[in-house]
């Protein structure tokens, strides 16, 4: 602790610790945020100033003064107490952006969650019986209807579940993967790296580009413990390829006595043609074509909250839920509460695309973003002066987290260039920054020599709230 700064010395032009904590600009902050912070706040706060003094700096006049001082003490309070977490507009063009906390919920599963954590709930509790329950029995039906598979059980994310069914089905065994499936996906998952967590043996067939039937064949030995299948999410290999089924995978691991297991990544639950949208195999497409256990995130294309599901036959889900690791990686009950209601809204699959938050974004008309833009371009040229020059402009906008790499969505926006090409470079990153800087932060993305902001997830509920901040940047960007 420094003791010297609770006493100013004689010739200090600093008012005391004390003197400012008693003061009446003061009084407000520590009703607010209490003593310790305040004092804490008004110790850096005088450390401050006196680091500049001894580094000779002339201060303003006014800088010693107790309000001055306070000013400083409250900006300091402020950004301590701001949440960290922060909601933010993403204008970046990919819906299921990971860096952006990917899908959004449905009000339905907004509701729920916070019904459940305002009050307890019967997560392992069996309401019939009065007896202990398993918290996956509250959506194990619902998800078996929905993917056709005999049983299910759900983890905090796929890497969770991948991780989990191989070390479940596979310690100590070989798994068999073609090598144009090795896939890494942002943030550290490799199927190699997980595989030799989980205990099990890669044993890669094929080449990056082909793997035929044969090569899965020849590779079964006595040690093989699965067959093992992996979407490619974030890439697609194109050109001289050949792949092998999931159906005929299966069937030669059948053959052998052994299971299959496929890594599906965003796993969707319906057929997203039907919308116009580009083909994604469904889980139960992969169930039906024989794997034995499929694994799929809760926040990808499913539209729900981060999770991993684990579906598929009930034997190997019982040894899955028999792993002591699943206990470490159970999901809790804000989780499930958050769940249940996103499956729930399959059932209904005709009006999935209004209620379905997600899916309501992906399908929603270029006409509609022209039409906003068409609204907040000239907004956004009256905050943003004669330095920048704001276009409306058709764009593309990914479905994101991997799913679909190769496809994109029809989109519109604002497309903003600096006036000059002086210094442009700087003045788009400037651009960039003040927009995040906004009291709710807008991304967009830099290409091409300008910012893009794509408006496809700005829908028209929160497009006032957008429009209001933008006279701020005026005075960011003077
Ligand atoms: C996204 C993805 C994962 C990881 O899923 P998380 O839910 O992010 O843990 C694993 N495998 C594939 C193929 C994926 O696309």
């Amino acid at each position: 602790m420094r003791t010297d700064s609770s006493v100013s010395s004689p010739r200090s032009p600093l008012p005391s610790v004390d003197r400012l904590l008693g003061s009446a600009a003061l009084a407000p902050l520590l009703a607010r945020h209490g003593r310790q912070a305040c004092t804490q706040a008004v110790r850096d706060t005088l450390e401050a100033l006196r680091a500049r003094l001894r580094a000779g700096e002339t201060l303003a006049p006014d800088a010693c003064e107790p309000e001055r001082i306070a000013d400083t003490v409250q900006q300091r309070l402020a950004a301590r107490f701001a949440p960290k977490l922060q909601a933010v507009f993403n204008l970046t063009g990919t819906v299921l952006h990971t860096n952006l906390g990917r899908a959004l919920l449905p009000q339905e599963a907004v509701d729920a969650v916070v019904e459940a954590m305002l009050s307890p709930a019967n997560l392992e509790y069996d309401l019939a019986t009065g007896g202990r329950g398993d918290r996956d029995d509250l959506i194990e039906a619902l998800i078996c209807e929905l993917t056709g598979a005999e049983a299910a059980t759900v983890v905090n994310n796929n890497a969770a579940a991948v991780l989990l069914t191989l070390g479940s089905l596979a310690q100590g065994k070989e798994v068999i993967v073609s090598r144009g499936e090795l896939v890494e996906i942002g943030g550290a998952f490799r199927i190699p790296d997980i595989m030799a967590r989980a205990g099990a043996r890669l044993v890669e067939v094929g080449t990056t580009n082909r793997t035929h039937a044969r090569d899965y064949t020849e590779a079964v030995t006595p040690d093989t413990g699965l067959l093992m299948k992996v979407h490619c999410s974030n890439y697609e290999v194109t050109g001289f390829t050949k792949s092998v089924s999931d159906q005929e995978v299966a069937d030669i691991a059948h053959a052998q006595g052994l299971d299959m297991v496929v890594d599906l990544g965003s796993g969707t639950l319906v057929d997203m043609r039907q919308w116009g949208l580009p083909y994604e195999v469904t889980v139960r497409e992969t169930i039906a074509a024989g794997a034995d256990i499929v694994t799929f995130s809760g926040d990808k294309l499913l539209g729900g909250p981060q999770a991993g599901l684990i579906v598929g036959r009930k034997d190997l889900i019982a040894r899955i839920k028999k792993n002591p690791l699943k206990r470490a990686m159970r999901v809790g009950k804000l989780t499930l509460a958050a769940l249940e209601p996103v499956l729930r809204l399959y059932l209904h699959p005709e009006q999935l695309a209004e209620r379905l938050t997600t899916l309501r974004l992906f399908t929603r008309k270029a006409a509609e973003m022209q039409d906003q833009a068409q609204v907040l371009a000239p907004q956004l040229q009256a905050a943003l002066g004669a330095a920048y020059v704001v276009e409306t402009a058709a764009m593309a906008s990914q479905i994101g987290s991997g799913a679909l790499p190769v496809e994109s969505l029809p989109s519109h926006g604002l497309r903003i260039h600096p006036a000059s090409g002086r210094q442009a470079g700087r003045q788009l990153l400037q651009l960039e920054a003040a927009l995040r800087a906004l009291p709710r932060p807008v991304i967009g993305r830099i290409h091409a020599d300008a910012l893009w902001l794509d408006l496809r997830c700005l829908e028209a509920s929160q497009q006032p709230r957008f429009a209001e901040q933008l006279a701020l940047l005026t005075e960011a960007l003077a």
